[in-house]
């Protein structure tokens, strides 16, 4: 039994067998058969292509059924390159004139087109050589025999190990197979983390080698709540974590009981309770948990999830559900924010800058790509006829980027309104405060926004200079580090004095430790993953906004972050009863 700590980055227990991803190697020797042996060769050759093909067939179809027909495009390229008759005429020739075995025959074709595609100056191909490889794999495996051990078609619950996950990865993830997920790298506020909260898979990442430490099959205990992973566990330890995993799964049911419970303080402050989503269909599940409307729509996972750009109309079609679906409340949608750990292949994204979280990502790059951005800015207006949305920028640095970002906005409703397209005139427009620059001209932003949302994931990466996936510098991502929070505070203050409403929507609204702190500095409104909601309307609905405020007074005088978290964590005690983790 092996216990190994991580960093904490979905809560829940699942206790599961391991199936690691990526430990697959093939090495192909070069092997020649007896001339008498090639038709043998060939007819292995030529199943294996069938077969494979048919599998993607059939993950398309899959994928269609559960994510829309844009998603299942990324199969389409790899059904016709495996159809593509040329393909298996160039391994046969190999095999009948070299007298290649087929695996390794399939293997030189599969080298040479990845050179091929790598060697041209289309960025579409270049993209395409990782889909070669996990091609090469796929056929490879039927050739040799070896069972597939694809995530699509698991006919068991396993937990996953793998040395990274990347967001468009987590977004496909089925909760019914996917127990939890154990990772090498990444960070508590990694997007990769946050779909993990998005779909309620118990995770647990910056573990940096435990995919060195398991090599599948054995059983495994995630608590992604404290950040850890027992290995091969015992008898009494797995009956101990079923215990925890049962006591979870009440207390859940009894917090869902306050569903239709106002978020107020028994002194009578209401708070607005909003949800953080990444995709139109989680809008309707979010109310259903008691949220009053969606503060933050991550809207790049639409491009993450499609093999090609979407077009105008499929975004609008997106959105238009998104706020259908929600009845009056409103609807934040972010313009896409692409870039750093968010790589849209479709766009030819590739991880090549030397430092993307500080390059072209988010508004920057839509300022430098401004078709995309129009036609997202018209798919968005347009979406407003139907209801109450709202429109969000992110990254803002300087006032001239939210000057450019409204004024392209007002020219793509200029366009609409000369094409004779519904939208509403008046969509609220705000902003993410999300770099210390931001935070601190927000006086200034405020009188040119109708509304401020704080984004502390990005906030404490870009104030503390850590960057919040990166496993090897977790340690020191510290959400309530005196500076960050005197930012908050300062970002708090402009929207008083401007009448301007600041919500939060990083990570920090939903999470229990600062729910009382964020509320006692004078925050109104949070946004969250859904999964936090009922928990967070429990300590709204506990604590007395004067105690909140005294919370955050004194906070708000402690200058080190060790002392402020063992504060908020004895206050908890104290106030709550029970530990919460950062
Ligand atoms: C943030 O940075 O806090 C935020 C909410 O945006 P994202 O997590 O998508 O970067
Ligand atoms: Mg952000």
């Amino acid at each position: 039994m092996i216990s190994k700590y991580g960093v904490s980055a979905s809560p829940g227990v699942a206790i599961g067998p391991a199936l690691v991803l990526d430990a697959e190697e093939y090495r192909i020797p070069r092997r020649t058969v007896d001339p008498a042996q090639t038709p043998r060769q060939i007819e292995v050759l030529q199943e294996a292509l069938e077969t494979s093909r048919q599998e993607v067939s059939e993950l398309r179809s899959a994928a269609a059924r559960k994510l829309g027909e844009q998603t299942a495009d990324i199969f389409a390229f790899h059904e016709g390159f495996i159809a593509d008759p040329k393909l298996a005429a160039e391994a046969i020739g190999l095999i009948q004139s070299k007298h290649f075995a087929a695996a390794y025959a399939f293997a030189q074709v599969m080298s040479k087109r990845r050179q091929m595609f790598q060697s041209v100056a289309v960025e579409y191909l270049k993209e395409r050589v990782r889909d070669l490889f996990d091609i090469e794999k796929r056929v490879l495996r039927h050739i040799l025999g070896r069972a597939r051990e694809d995530l699509a078609r698991l006919t068991e619950p396993v937990v996953i190990v793998a040395h990274d996950i990347t967001p468009s990865q987590a977004v496909g993830f089925d909760r019914e197979t996917i127990l939890g997920l154990v990772i090498d790298v990444g960070g508590a506020t990694s997007h990769t983390a946050i779909i993990a909260r998005m779909l309620d898979i118990p995770t647990v990442v910056a573990l940096n080698d435990v995919t060195n430490q398991v090599s599948g099959g054995e059983t495994l205990i995630v608590d992604g709540g404290e950040g850890l992973v027992i290995v091969n566990p015992d008898e009494e330890t797995i009956t101990r974590y079923r215990g925890k995993q049962r006591r979870q799964t009440e207390a859940e049911v009894e917090l869902k009981l306050l569903r239709d419970a106002p978020a107020e303080t028994p002194d009578g402050q209401p708070i607005t309770l909003w949800c953080n989503i990444e995709l139109a269909d989680e809008a309707s599940k979010a109310i259903e948990r008691g949220a009053q409307g969606i503060g933050l729509y991550r809207t790049e996972f639409l491009f993450l999830a499609s093999e090609r750009v979407p077009t105008e109309e499929q975004q609008f079609e997106a959105f238009r559900s998104a706020v259908q679906s929600i009845g009056d409340r409103p609807l934040l949608i972010r313009t896409v924010d692409l870039g750093a750990d968010k790589l849209a292949p479709s766009l030819g994204m590739t991880a090549h800058e030397p430092n993307p979280v500080l390059g072209l990502r988010s508004l920057r790059y839509c300022l430098r790509n401004l078709d995309l951005f129009k036609t997202h800015l018209r798919a968005i207006l347009r979406a407003s006829a139907f209801g109450d949305v709202r429109i969000m920028f992110p990254m803002i640095t300087t006032l001239s980027e939210l000057r450019q970002a409204k004024s392209t906005l007002n020219d793509v409703a200029e366009d609409l309104e000369e094409e004779g397209l519904a939208f509403r005139r008046n969509v609220p427009v705000g902003m993410m405060v999300e770099t210390p620059a931001a935070a601190m001209l927000s006086s200034s932003f405020a009188r040119e926004v109708d509304f401020m949302s704080v984004g502390t994931n990005d906030l404490t990466q870009y104030t503390l200079a850590v960057d919040r996936a990166n496993e090897r510098v977790a340690h020191l991502y510290s959400q309530h580090n005196p500076a960050v929070l005197r930012l908050i505070r300062q970002v708090i203050l402009a929207g008083l004095r401007t009448q301007t409403t600041v919500s939060i929507c990083g990570e920090m609204a939903g999470n229990p430790l600062y729910c009382l702190l964020l509320v006692g500095m004078g925050v109104r409104n949070l946004s969250m993953s859904p999964k936090n909601v009922p928990e967070i309307k429990r300590l709204i609905r506990g604590v007395p906004l004067a105690e909140c405020k005294r919370i955050a007074a004194k906070t708000l005088r402690l200058d080190s972050d060790r002392q402020i978290l063992s504060f908020l964590k004895g206050e908890h005690l104290r106030l709550i009863g029970g530990e919460v983790s950062e």
